[in-house]
């Protein structure tokens, strides 16, 4: 592959690297993408983006810990994949890596990457509904515990970005600066339709970056990048 040696090529000398990834980095380890579909797509006759959001924590926060549940039952025994684990490597790799994602399965963390960008939150958090404290759930206690916050026993609620909310500012704005000062920015597994994840990208080409995709398919961000690879994360990232 010719990409992939110009590429390895290109990394030797960079010491500021970005990774944004999506559903499709997840999907080797079992877990459907967001366009793949799976059994997610409706939850008891509720259109994911009905039961997914800030309206719906109003309404009936039950239903959407029941929906929640119900996904990581299904994430549960997901395990990290080849690609996971290679990112956990270039950490230690660069003198910068910033790992950004749009996935809520908690898979980056479980495989040891230890600063990550989550930019929709993550399904095995829960936030305070009140005073915005962050719990940790147990991936392999389904439904979830604790349900109540210790600080000032007001509910919790999934510690996920849903339809209808901002991302987290903090975190969005570092994913920002990290994306401008990178040397070489990387999509992988993502279907580059989700603003403003994607414009990060944007971000990091305009500021000098050269970019680089990973997806078995084109997309739209296929013709703006410097690199394609065309293939699966999980046999790929680890030949980067
Ligand atoms: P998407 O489903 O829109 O796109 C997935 C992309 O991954 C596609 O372009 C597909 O060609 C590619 N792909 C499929 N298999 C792949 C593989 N093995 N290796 C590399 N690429 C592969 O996903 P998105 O762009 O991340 O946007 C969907 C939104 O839904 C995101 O905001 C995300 O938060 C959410 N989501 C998250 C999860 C998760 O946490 N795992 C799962 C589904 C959806
Ligand atoms: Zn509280």
């Amino acid at each position: 592959m010719e990409n992939l040696s110009q590429v390895k090529e290109l990394l030797k000398n960079s010491k500021r690297v970005c990774v944004l990834t999506g559903a499709g980095v997840s999907a080797e380890s079992g877990i459907p993408t967001f366009r793949g579909g799976g059994d997610s797509a409706v939850w008891k006759g509720m259109p994911f983006e009905k039961i997914s959001s800030a309206e719906m924590v109003e309404k009936d926060l039950d239903a959407v810990w029941e929906w929640f549940d119900h996904r990581r039952a299904l994430y549960k025994d997901c395990l990290p994949n080849a690609a996971h684990r290679a990112f956990t490597l270039w950490q230690e790799r660069f003198e910068e890596f910033t790992l950004i994602t749009q996935n809520v399965d908690g898979l980056h963390e479980r495989a040891g990457s230890r600063e990550i960008l989550e930019l929709h939150g993550n399904i095995n958090h829960a936030k305070c509904v009140d005073c915005s404290g962050i719990y940790r759930i147990d991936p392999q206690i389904v439904p979830h515990q604790p349900s109540e916050c210790s600080e000032c026993g007001s509910k919790l609620r999934p510690d996920v970005v849903l339809f209808g909310e901002m991302l987290p500012i903090e975190t969005f704005q570092k994913a920002e600066r990290r994306s401008k000062r990178c040397d070489v920015f990387f999509v992988v597994g993502t279907s580059a339709l989700v603003y403003p994840a994607i414009g990060l990208a944007d971000l990091a080409k305009y500021a000098g970056a050269k970019l680089v995709e990973v997806n078995p398919e084109e997309t739209p961000m296929t013709s703006f990048c410097d690199f394609s690879l065309c293939g699966n994360a999980g046999d790929i990232i680890p030949l980067i």
